[in-house]
Order: structure tokens, then C-alpha cells, then sequence
């Protein structure tokens, strides 16, 4: 007997659990939105891709779709005042990344161990180039938001200064719009209180590459460790940060490293 489904639970099929593939042996890849945890031990199971012990709770699963959504609501507003670069591949065609066309921006960088990443925004404003990450956060964090998030402030100015290495080297040599530039000047965050879609404040921060360059050259030290421990199949000490949230929490207690 077919089960007869409908729009609702055809949505929430989108939110069940995937089916934890293994962990192939050659598995690596920093990923930028991860690279900010001070947890050098949830940056090694992350960067080795060993599965989770926890599902990502439903309602933070509901809220990544929302982000999504605020992400293409913003991009359409940016695209139609001009300001917008969206990326095409070299044969023209639109890109597809997670089974849907994606028009952002794609970075990787061996030296870091990034195998992918995208970067949001990429805009032409006053005739300079200028990458840009969409954020929101919860009505009580919003008000007391004063900078980027730590995590936040990572994850962009590695997208910033891989962004800037690859446009040297010529990756993004096919889009037009980027030919007479050599850098981005900086990165831009555009935080949404994300508690009132209906009628959302925004808050926007700018670090100019000159203001990102000590940030960027912690993370590259911080990577650096944790290729020590990655090279030799270390695995680091705890550094407890949200172990109540953490999703190898239970691998973490048994002390459990990869063959
Ligand atoms: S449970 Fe805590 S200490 Fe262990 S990996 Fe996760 S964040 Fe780190």
C-alpha cells in the first residue's frame, strides 16, 4: 500500500537524519565554518569527517532552512541593485553543488587542507571588490551583537585571503566582471535578527584585508597544529567548548581516534 504523503511531511523527510556513510580512509577537508571551535579535538573529528554520535537537533535543522532562504532573499535584493557577481563555470554553464543550481563563489586551498568552501557574497560597491557572509542570530543575542561572532570572523577571513590567492592565480580569470581587480579589499557581515522575519534588523561589520591579516595569520598557526596531530593520527586533548551540543560527544568520552 503506497502511503499517501503530503507537502508537510514531504518537508520534513528533508530533515531526517542521513545515513552515516563510512568514513573513507583518505578523508580530509578543514572546513572553514568549522575552523573557529577552540576545540582542537571537535577540529580533528570534523577535518577527518568521522561520523557523528547526534543528529543536528530538528529545530536548528528548521532554522538552517530559514537561513538559506534569508541567504537567497538578501542575494536577489544585492543581484537586482547590480552589486552581485554571481560565478558561472568556464563553460558558461550555472554550477551545480548539494543538487541545486549555486551561483557562490567556490574557494579550496591544499595549504589549508579546504577542499571546498563558498563564499556568500561577492560585490562590486563603489568600484571595489568586497566578499560578504549573511548571518543571522537569535532577538536576544542581536542587540548585544557588537563584532562578528569568533567563528564567524574565522571562517570569512579564510574565505578572504584564499579568495584573494586564487584571484592572483587566476581562478576566476573566466568571469568578467573581475578582470580589472587584483584583490578583495575586505569582508563585509550582514547579521539578520533572525526572530522577526516579518521585520528583521540588520547589522553590517567590515574588516579591510590590512585589519584581517593577524587573524588570518592565527589561523594559519592554528592549522598548523592540527596537521600535527592529522599527520601523526594524534588524537588532541579535550578542550571542552559546548560538549552538551557537541555531536562526537560520545565518541569524545571514550577517548575513540581514527585507525
Ligand atoms: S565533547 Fe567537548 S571536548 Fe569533546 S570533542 Fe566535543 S567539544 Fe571537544
Amino acid at each position: 500500500m503506497t502511503i499517501q504523503k503530503n507537502l508537510v511531511s514531504i518537508f520534513y523527510d528533508t530533515l531526517k537524519p542521513e545515513v552515516a556513510k563510512p568514513r573513507k580512509p583518505d578523508t580530509y577537508n578543514v572546513k572553514p565554518s568549522e575552523a573557529g571551535t577552540k576545540c582542537m579535538r571537535k577540529l580533528y573529528y570534523g577535518t577527518f569527517k568521522v561520523p557523528k554520535d547526534f543528529d543536528v537537533p530538528q529545530n536548528v535543522k528548521k532554522m538552517g532552512k530559514m537561513g538559506d532562504g534569508l541567504g537567497t532573499i538578501l542575494s536577489n535584493a544585492f543581484r537586482n541593485q547590480g552589486i552581485l557577481i554571481d560565478y558561472i563555470n568556464e563553460d558558461g554553464s550555472i554550477p551545480v553543488n548539494f543538487g541545486a543550481l549555486n551561483q557562490e563563489f567556490p574557494i579550496k586551498s591544499p595549504e589549508l587542507g579546504i577542499k571546498s568552501g563558498f563564499i556568500d557574497g561577492v560585490f562590486i560597491m563603489n568600484d571595489e571588490l568586497w566578499l560578504g557572509e549573511y548571518k543571522s542570530c537569535t532577538d536576544k543575542a542581536f542587540p548585544k551583537l557588537k563584532a562578528p561572532k569568533p567563528e564567524h570572523l574565522i571562517q570569512a577571513v579564510i574565505y578572504l585571503f584564499v579568495f584573494n590567492k586564487l584571484l592572483k592565480e587566476g581562478a576566476y580569470k573566466h568571469i568578467p566582471e573581475l578582470e580589472k581587480f587584483t584583490e578583495a579589499k575586505g569582508m563585509r557581515w550582514l547579521y539578520v535578527d533572525r526572530n522577526n522575519m516579518i521585520n528583521f534588523e540588520m547589522k553590517e561589520y567590515v574588516y579591510t584585508v590590512e585589519q584581517a591579516k593577524p587573524v588570518f595569520v592565527q589561523i594559519v598557526e592554528k592549522l598548523g597544529v592540527l596537521k600535527t596531530y592529522t599527520d601523526s593520527k594524534t588524537l588532541p586533548p579535550k578542550t571542552p567548548e559546548w560538549c552538551a551540543s557537541c555531536p562526537w560527544r560520545a565518541k569524545c568520552s571514550q577517548n575513540y581516534n581514527i585507525n
